[in-house]
């Protein structure tokens, strides 16, 4: 039996998603996502917003072609030379709800606009991570508090802190040129080592 392929997503990736998500508001975040493929595991290691200087909310986007490009180049750059082995190996982007709409995931035009993406960095395949978020605001002052689920597929954080909440969904889809597939996302555990 072949093993199901499956997406591992470390701490600092998924924390610094989060940190993406609240600075952003009520707005898109969106950034590269920074990992590896050994054997059937897609590893994530990190995140990295893009720098959006307007806002947008209804749609994926980056600002600045040229400046997409810099960052593209260096990443093809250091991949194929093999200095670094991490490289972007996809992105992650929020969808926000009003906290009773049914959640959507991965829609016709996030296809098109990441398999751009793919094309621009010579990938034959990506990652793509979408997190479907319910923002709460509270009246009073929450004590802080985070809750992770592991659905079958799919990731789930509360957070909570402060006057605000999020209910964060993630979902991993492998885009390929003429296909896409939902993929199990787990969050990856921290071996130790050594111990002192
Ligand atoms: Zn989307």
């Amino acid at each position: 039996m072949e093993l199901e392929e499956i997406v591992e997503i470390s701490g600092s990736c998924l924390y610094n998603i989060l940190r993406s998500i609240a600075e952003k508001g009520r707005d898109e975040a969106i950034g590269d996502i920074i990992g590896r493929k050994y054997k059937k595991k897609y590893i994530l290691i990190n995140a990295f917003p893009w720098q959006k200087t307007e806002s947008n909310r209804i749609s994926v986007c980056h600002e600045d072609d040229n400046a997409r490009k810099r960052v593209i180049q260096m990443d093809i750059e250091m991949r194929d030379s093999g200095i670094f082995n991490h490289y972007i190996i996809g992105q992650y982007h929020s969808h926000i709800f009003n906290s009773n709409e049914e959640r959507v995931y991965l829609n016709l035009e996030d296809i098109d606009f990441f398999r751009t993406q793919m094309q621009w960095l010579k990938l034959s395949e990506s990652i793509q991570i979408v997190c479907s978020i319910k923002i709460k605001k509270y009246a009073r002052r929450q004590k802080p508090q985070e809750i992770i689920r592991q659905y079958l597929k799919k990731l789930r954080i509360i957070h909570r802190g402060n006057n605000i909440g999020y209910d964060i969904i993630f979902a991993a889809y492998k885009l390929e040129r003429d296909k896409v597939r939902e993929l199990p996302i787990r969050k990856r555990r921290i071996r130790v080592v050594a111990r002192k």
